[in-house]
């Protein structure tokens, strides 16, 4: 998650106001307690909220190394060091939900500056999100995590206009005609046909290889939550490109989905999974980084990794609709982190795609887009852009004396780093021509 910024940053063309909530959005803490736990990183905290947290419990948060910044800390069982065992964080019993870190108290939400307004958008890696009876989500509910003191919402990422592909960018007013329709077909429980017409897997640029990254994704498994996910992740991309039959590894999130589970009556499964696409489309996030074919092409193979863990899950005795939100949470745990945000733009738009029968007979990748995990690869509750991660100061000097290995690894990331984003703008040139005639 991106950290929140002030206002006065941005672009005039920005608005702050009104705030808007997604038509269909749902939302009420449930107390599952899976966002408290190493499903992602508790972290990164200022040196502000560090001293106020250590003045609480000295224990509860410090330097981490694997992630070189600052974090909560968790316990043995992968839980935040103020989780207590009913679930409630103790900061906030104790002390107000003020007393805890900005990425706590903003966790689901997020907030996407747009020419219209702050769009107030969630994560679905916590099934508070997206199993049981939940209200209508509101600007009212919503605010006291996105506010600053004064009211205004802290800004997560900002958007002006929408790149649909290379040199077609389009206002947005423009956009709005475009992704009203898909909203509403979202909301009716159906996929619209534009995202299901673009295959998964398209061949990736530079020796990239599916099958590399899903076993390395599986060799990084750390006996974290996380870690779990890697693994869930890693099998079903294998099981999709026909490498070997998926397995079913350990859920150590499980306990979250059984509460959530009992919270309300089953739903359809569809209407979870549309729910989330619909968050995913309104949240604009990727329109800040890439054109809306990428992103296309991306929640494209995101969906059918989904859909094979579902499967596995329901195999496995899951209600439909929990299968449905769990894996949905599996997969948003993997594609928030590093791993899969440099796995994206090496993806070839507008090539041959549907990669689940070539690859396995594809001359195995000189160089894999993976690096092999440190914890400060996972997505956390709270990043603060403004700061280096540890990859960008793996590359500093002094840090390089520290290890020669550490400088090896540093350089090589560097350098796909510089290439990638001629790699953005040459896969953009090549783009699909998005037919919009289809959209309007
Ligand atoms: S401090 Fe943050 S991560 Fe820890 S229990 Fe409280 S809300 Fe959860």
């Amino acid at each position: 998650m991106k950290v929140a910024r002030s206002a006065s940053k941005m672009n005039d063309s920005i608005r702050l106001e009104p705030i808007l909530i997604r038509p269909g959005a749902r939302f009420i803490c449930g107390g599952d307690g899976l966002c408290c736990t190493d499903i992602h990183g508790l972290g990164p905290i200022t040196k502000t909220e560090l001293r106020a947290i250590r003045r609480i419990d000295r224990s509860g948060a410090g330097y981490d190394e694997d992630f070189d910044d600052l974090m909560l800390r968790t316990e043995a069982d992968g839980g935040c060091h103020f989780l207590m065992a009913d679930r409630r964080c103790r900061v906030h019993a104790e002390f107000g939900p003020e007393a805890k870190p900005l990425g706590c108290r903003q966790f689901p939400f997020f907030v996407t500056a747009t020419p219209e307004g702050a769009r107030i958008g969630t994560y679905h890696r916590c099934p508070c999100r997206s199993l049981g009876t939940r209200p209508a989500l509101t600007v009212e509910a919503a605010l006291p995590s996105i506010a600053d003191p004064r009211g205004k919402p802290l800004v997560n990422f900002s958007v002006e206009a929408i790149r649909l592909e290379k040199k077609k960018t389009i206002p947005f007013a423009e956009w709005r005609h475009l992704e009203i329709p898909l909203l509403e077909e979202l909301n009716r429980g159906r996929i619209p046909e534009i995202f299901r017409e673009i295959d998964p897997f398209p061949p990736l640029r530079r020796g990239g290889s599916y099958i590399r990254f899903a076993k390395d994704l599986i060799a990084s498994r750390d006996g974290t939550r996380f870690g779990a996910a890697m693994a869930w992740v890693g099998d079903a991309i294998l099981n999709l490109l026909g490498e070997r039959p998926a397995r079913t590894p350990h859920r150590p999130w499980a306990d979250a989905f059984d509460r959530a589970e009992l919270r309300g009556r089953a739903t359809k499964p569809e209407r979870v999974l549309t729910d989330f696409i619909a968050d995913e489309l309104w949240s604009l996030r990727w329109a800040e980084k890439y054109s809306f074919l990428r992103f296309r092409a991306d929640l494209a193979t995101r969906l059918a990794i989904i859909a094979d863990m579902e499967a596995r899950l329901r195999a496995e005795g899951a209600r439909r609709d929990r299968a449905a939100a769990e894996a949905i949470s599996i997969m948003e745990a993997i594609a928030e982190s590093e791993h899969w945000t440099e796995l994206v733009p090496l993806m070839r738009l507008g090539a041959a795609s549907s990669a689940s029968s070539s690859e396995p007979a594809r001359k195995p990748a000189e160089k894999t887009v993976q690096t092999k995990q440190t914890k400060a690869s996972k997505p956390t509750k709270q990043t603060k852009a403004s700061k280096p991660t540890k990859k960008q100061r793996a590359s500093a000097p002094s840090k390089e004396a520290a290890s020669g290995r550490r400088t090896r690894a540093a350089a090589e990331r560097n350098a796909l780093e510089t290439s990638l984003d001629e790699d953005l703008m040459d896969d953009l040139s090549e783009g699909l021509e998005i037919e919009i005639t289809a959209l309007v």
